[in-house]
């Protein structure tokens, strides 16, 4: 590369000769993914034809039917719900919360408190229009013991509250604890099954898709849900969420996104063929983003720099957080992280409230699909201790690029 110096260079090179056998490790999930993917496309023997979504009310749209079987079929469920017409991740997560609980259930959060938009959609906050708590849904969660599970307090409060959906966050979101591997929410949901087995096992799986070789729908999980605009849409998704379990759960999710009457409404317009392609992709993508997050971990501590997870740690989604204790290093950052993306590179971010959090947000975001976090992008709330939370991108080399011009002009200050 240009403009770095023979220093940097000599660091990246011991970087790149340390994470290799990290790096392999995730050529092999890729494979084994892509491979589940593939067969999940032969199996529903997907044709050109089901490219082209359907218009109007959609009631004959054989390809997205078709796409709710491959995604049901990947992720080993008994249906899918995959649409267009989910506005974001928080709205499709809504949607499946929705439609399950009644007047006078429970949601109990098992891994402590939600993500910052579901707080506000479960009525956390002071804004109740809309929210599962002005129709009578009652909340409740377990408090994180050294950032994991509480199994002790959580058996009290399964017991107390008797939940009729206990919910489990797999990824960090803004926090700073760890996001759950797939083996600790496998004990997870066991233990559920075993303290309160009537409730439904809900997983926010935003993140999480194909950053390890299996799914907590493998495992026992009732209903999950995930944004297009993160993994599961590969990059070339524009919009959408999906939602996966069982065939009643995402009936009741159908009928909470649509009418009754209606479930079977829903066009998807011109929006089939990215939905399809960006999940063929998705193996990859996903991947090429954890290995791009390993290289920054890995250059990042040779910085000095507190990050998490650590370059070889087990990693289960496509986030890195550095934590700068400082919100004008962290403002910096963010804004070095937008000059090195492809689209909107001139334009410096601020932070600035936003809708759905608490904190002012402050937000890089050059991307393809606006808000995207499958593409590189950083972002975080300007609130102690300044943590960025920073996504890999749809390419390794595009990471590796831009991180090393980020920690150039960060650390070494030379243009
Ligand atoms: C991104 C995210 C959401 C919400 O998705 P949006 O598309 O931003 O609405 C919910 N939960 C977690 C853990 C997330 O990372």
């Amino acid at each position: 590369m240009n403009n770095i110096s023979d220093e940097l260079q000599k660091i990246v090179k011991e970087v790149d000769k340390q994470i290799a056998p990290k790096l392999a490790e995730i050529e092999d999930q890729i494979v084994y993914n892509q491979a589940k993917v593939l067969q999940a496309f032969q199996d529903n023997s997907v044709a050109e034809a089901d490219l082209n979504g359907a218009t109007g009310y959609g009631d004959d749209d054989i390809g997205r039917d078709k796409l709710d079987r491959v995604y049901a079929q990947v992720f080993d469920t008994e249906d899918a719900l995959v649409r267009p017409q989910f506005v974001s991740g928080t709205h499709t997560l809504f949607t499946a919360l929705n439609g399950n609980l009644k007047y006078g259930d429970t949601l109990t959060y098992l891994t402590g408190m939600p993500y910052d938009t579901l707080q506000k959609v479960i009525g956390l906050t002071d804004d109740k229009r809309g929210t599962l708590a002005e129709k009578g849904v009652k909340f409740s969660y377990v408090p994180l013991k050294d950032n994991l599970v509480d199994y002790d307090e959580a058996e009290k409060i399964l017991r107390r509250d008797q939940p009729k959906v206990v919910a489990i966050q797999r990824s960090r979101g803004y926090s700073t604890r760890k996001t759950f591997t797939i083996d600790q929410i496998k004990e997870m949901i066991a233990f559920v099954k075993k303290v309160s087995p009537q409730s439904i096992v809900f997983i926010d799986n935003c993140y999480g898709e194909f950053s390890e070789k299996h799914e907590a729908t493998e495992y026992g999980a009732d209903l999950m849900a995930g944004s297009l605009i993160k993994n599961a849409g590969g990059g070339l998704a524009k919009m959408g969420g999906y939602i996966v379990g069982k065939k009643d759960l995402v009936e009741n999710a159908r009928l909470a996104l649509t009418a009754p009457g209606c479930t079977d409404e829903g066009a998807t317009i011109g929006n089939l063929h990215d939905f399809y392609e960006g999940f063929f992709l998705a193996p990859n993508v996903t991947g090429m983003a954890e290995k791009g997050m390993i290289f920054a971990a890995a250059l990042f501590a040779k910085m000095g720099m507190n990050v998490t997870p650590a370059w070889d740690e087990k990693r289960s989604d496509i986030i890195e957080t550095i934590i700068f204790n400082d919100p004008d290093k962290m403002i910096k950052f963010v804004q070095e992280v937008q000059k090195n993306s492809p689209i909107d590179s001139f334009v410096t971010p601020e932070a600035v409230p936003m809708e759905g959090y608490e904190d002012k947000i402050i937000m890089a975001a050059g991307n393809f699909v606006s808000g995207s976090t499958i593409e590189f992008s950083a972002d975080g709330p300007v609130r102690p201790p300044y943590a960025v939370y920073m996504q890999g991108g749809l390419t390794y080399a595009h990471d590796k690029v831009a991180v090393i011009n980020a920690v150039r002009d960060t650390f070494f200050n030379q243009k």
